[in-house]
């Protein structure tokens, strides 16, 4: 083996476990450093503690390099025996157990092992003859043979790992399903829906978590300060007593309006993964912190593929059209079982007209006509599907935005917002760039990519609650609005509302029409933004295809 270049960072031992495991993991973790510890990584971390307290520190792990292999790594224990030393390696799960044969150490762990063994030869300069894999599961240990054959093999793996972190694709994802069951990446790799996606006839099963962990905590009150005590966020709001809560049980902090946010809190959340966001008293995006660097091969593939016109084209015809079959269908689904009126009835002929001229559009600028024209005639006949015995001030006078200027688009700004922030939240969580978009041109305000994926959103998760919540008189029109002569705005009382609504939205679960399986809106955000990397990283075809039943 030659010496490591200089600039060719030192591979991980446990980088080659998972190389030997599916190449597209070790990808996945070594060159867009996304790590997920799931439950079996947990577990792993758990018997190492206990084998530590158990043992003693003296037989505790070692940590070594190598230059001249280019290998880095922690081994579990090493251990005196018959007049040398030997690497210990500890496994939670079973050997290879075949009928009639001995029990036999996995591929992976051998692979593992011996590099270990490497490691410790040119530390020890002196050759070793063993090591030992010790399975839990089983509790049976495997003596491995520090043979020429196995040496060999973990050279072999070391030159695949520096040409796989060579190039820019990810490896297809791996012929066996039954690996993806127990891979902690699967919910960020997605092999189901790639399986599914190169064969329509594929039966995905749900590896995708159907919710997130932890809750978005929002901070209304002007005179509130968020701080940190240990572990914990301290939040002070008025003359309340303090809350702490854990920083485990929250995913996001969003403020609106004024509230102060220590350093430390900054830290906390960098520290733990968690997005910050300031917005506006009257909703506006100000701004987001998110931890961390942020991969680069991810976005370079970004850029490549939403620089090239047929691309962009192919999102936004797609986009464009879940956009206003939603429109479509939450209007038909409002006026079922009633006659419709002859105004409703000629709005859903010309968004039908609309549809058709989708596939035929040719650029990007058609397509933002036929949405503009479409969202024109869905808001015209919003007041079409409220009852007709709401208070005459919740009635809209078609879409005014900047400033809105009813209430009624006081509460769909509001949670436009929101949805904002968490469509911003999904693309950050998959790291892409928001500022890199294929629909919308770019403006100060906001994030292009957002507005093109918050464009899947707006129906399903707002424009209904919205109308059913007003149907259902759940609005005050005096305490929930703070109304001027030019504008509306929703009032503490009335963002408080909207919050609760919001978040009852996200968390709602509905059957993934394509995908087949149920999962939180909340979730189903972040699944489409990675169906939308898969367009450009790996088969295309999922992204948009979800519509309301
Ligand atoms: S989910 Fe399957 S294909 Fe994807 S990285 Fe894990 S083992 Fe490989």
């Amino acid at each position: 083996m030659s010496a490591v270049a200089e600039n060719d960072a030192l591979l991980r031992v446990s980088a080659l476990h998972a190389l030997l495991y599916c190449e597209r993991l070790f990808y996945l973790e070594e060159v867009e450093e996304i790590r997920l510890a799931d439950a079996s990584v947990y577990a792993g971390r758990t018997l190492h503690e206990e084998l530590a307290k158990e043992e003693g520190e003296e037989q505790r792990s070692f940590f070594l390099t190598s230059e001249k292999f280019g290998l880095t790594g922690k081994m579990d224990a090493v251990r005196h025996r018959n007049g040398n030393w030997v690497v210990y390696e500890h496994k939670r799960g079973k050997p290879l157990l075949r009928k009639g044969e001995e029990p036999q150490a996995w591929e992976s762990d051998i692979i593992q092992a011996t590099a270990y063994s490497l490691l410790l030869e040119e530390h020890l300069q002196r050759e070793l003859e063993e090591a030992r894999i010790r399975y839990h599961g089983q509790n049976i240990t495997v003596i491995i043979p520090l043979s020429a054959e196995n040496r060999e093999k973990v050279f072999a793996s070391i030159q695949k790992a520096r040409e796989l972190r060579a190039v820019t694709n990810r490896p297809p994802v791996c012929d066996s399903s039954k690996k993806c069951l127990k891979c902690s990446l699967a919910p960020v790799c997605l092999p189901e829906e790639e399986r599914l996606a190169r064969s329509r006839e594929w039966e995905p099963i749900r590896l995708f978590p159907p919710e997130i962990e932890g809750a978005a905590l929002h901070i209304t009150g002007h005179q509130s300060r968020i701080g940190r005590s240990g572990e914990a966020f301290k939040l002070e709001e008025g003359s309340e007593p303090a809350r702490k809560i854990p920083s485990g049980d929250i995913h996001s902090i969003t403020i609106h309006g004024n509230a102060q946010v220590s350093t430390q809190t900054l830290h906390l959340c960098a520290d733990k993964g968690i997005h910050l966001h300031w917005f506006s008293s009257g909703g506006t995006h100000l701004g987001s912190f998110s931890p961390g660097p942020g991969p680069v091969q991810r976005r370079i593939r970004q850029y490549q593929a939403l620089t090239d016109p047929g691309m962009c084209l192919k999102l936004a015809r797609r986009t464009v059209l879940a956009k206003v079959e939603s429109q479509l269908r939450f209007l038909l689904r409002s006026t079922r079982g009633g006659k419709r009126s002859e105004r409703v009835e000629a709005g859903i002929g010309e968004i039908r007209s609309l549809l058709k001229t989708v596939p035929k559009a040719e650029g990007v600028d058609a397509l933002r006509g036929i949405e503009g024209s479409a969202a024109q005639t869905y808001f015209d006949l919003l007041p079409d599907i409220l009852n007709e015995d709401i208070p005459e001030e919740l009635t809209p006078s078609g879409r005014s935005r900047r400033p809105p200027k009813d209430r009624f688009n006081a509460i769909l700004s509001f949670g436009y917002s929101m949805l904002y922030r968490a469509v911003l939240e999904s693309i950050l969580a998959v790291e892409l760039e928001p500022a890199f978009g294929y629909l919308h041109t770019p403006r100060s305000s906001a994030h292009p990519l957002v507005m093109d994926v918050i464009e899947l959103f707006r129906v399903p998760v707002w424009d209904i609650v919205a109308v059913s919540s007003i149907n259902r008189k759940q609005w005050n029109i005096e305490n929930d609005f703070a109304v001027t002569k030019e504008k509306v705005w929703l009032s503490d009382e009335g963002r408080k509302k909207a919050i609760i609504l919001f978040e009852r939205r996200m968390q709602d679960k509905w059957k993934h029409p394509v995908l087949d399986y149920s999962l939180s809106w909340q979730r189903t955000m972040e699944l489409e933004v990675r169906l939308l990397e898969k367009e450009w990283t790996d088969t295309p075809g999922l992204f948009a295809q979800a519509r309301l039943r």
